[in-house]
């Protein structure tokens, strides 16, 4: 019996895909998400979500900060300086204590409210180490992310691999997850088998890595080592959940992929520079995103050098002349 054709829309679906092989075969963010900020939304008996009202093209709808537990609560990611999202924090767990306050990393969008939610709770700040680049910079080198770093940051305590927190009713196992910063931490909610994904794996959209605050290298191999996990629900730091994360996972990879091969084509074709990479790789792309997308073709290029496939005199820098190796 012929299976009945799929009534998919991507090109290559073999017949009758499942979801989530339809994911791998191309690579399908989901935007749908009603921010419904200042309120918690719950999204299972232990999980609830408030967006902080910080919109833009980086932050989607805002940062997502989570609300964990029954009685004694973890909050994840408070957001950025904003007392009024702390305040709706505050009235959505009245009645209820706060144990712990959970960074996963040290953008400006997701730390900087903990130390206010601090000062209101006392509650201990945990998970991120100091904010810091994934690499030394090179001489001459402006990080132009820096703008973007909460170098304010102090944990009361540094959460690394394996290490768990506990409360009353949930259990946060910390799993390193670099790439976007150094420092990017999940945590996986035992009680359910979910994670909270922070901003390495989001569902409205790729994660940035970009030198010198990230490395594809570390963001690759923080890839597998979710692939190597069992969770399939993640609470990311932007935008909705992310379901049947496995499948969501192999097709950021191999999304990468295809992206690398790209710029090795690039150079194959003697594009010795990233600027005229960029102009051919993302041609479709609105021109005033070919900055980050500079800084995205940098991190790749980076690796490449790293693994010996391509050299450049020097360290890769945007400025660079590449050739294979
Ligand atoms: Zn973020």
């Amino acid at each position: 019996m012929t299976p009945a054709a799929c009534r998919c829309r991507f090109p290559d679906c073999p017949g009758q895909a499942r979801n989530a092989e339809h994911s791998v075969l191309s690579l399908v963010h989901n935007r749908t998400f009603e921010p419904r900020y200042g309120e918690a939304v719950a999204l299972s008996p232990l999980v609830a979500r408030m967006t902080a009202p910080n919109a833009s093209p980086f932050t989607f709808h805002g940062t997502n900060t989570y609300l964990v537990g029954e009685r004694d609560l973890a909050v994840i990611d408070p957001g950025p300086e904003d007392e009024g999202h702390i305040r709706a924090i505050l009235a959505a767990t009245a009645g209820r204590s706060i144990s712990h306050i959970v960074v996963t990393h040290t953008h400006r969008d997701h730390s900087p409210g903990a130390r206010l939610l601090k000062a209101h709770t006392g509650a201990p700040i945990v998970g991120a180490a100091e904010h810091r680049p994934a690499r030394p910079l090179n001489v001459g080198e402006i990080n132009p992310l820096d703008a973007g770093g909460d170098t304010y940051h102090v944990a009361d305590w540094i959460l690394s691999e394996g290490e768990v927190l506990e409360g009353d009713s949930w259990s946060l196992e910390t799993v390193e997850t670099p790439g976007h910063t150094a420092n990017h931490l999940a945590f996986a909610l035992t009680q359910e088998g979910s994670l909270f994904s922070g901003d390495h794996v989001m569902a409205w959209s790729t994660s940035i890595v970009a030198p010198p605050d990230g490395t594809m290298a570390d963001y690759m191999a923080s890839l597998d080592r979710l692939m190597a996990r069992a969770e399939q629900r993640y609470y990311p730091g932007h935008g909705g959940t992310v379901e049947e994360a496995q499948a969501y996972v192999a097709a950021l990879k191999k999304r990468r992929q295809a992206r690398e091969a790209a710029v090795l084509e690039r150079i194959r074709a003697g594009d010795a520079h990233i600027p005229e990479m960029v102009k051919i790789i993302y041609r479709n792309v609105d021109p005033i995103l070919h900055g980050p997308a500079a800084l995205s073709v940098l991190a790749h290029v980076e690796d490449l050098v790293a693994r010996g496939v391509a050299v450049c005199e020097g360290p890769p820098s945007l400025m660079a002349r590449y050739e294979l190796a």
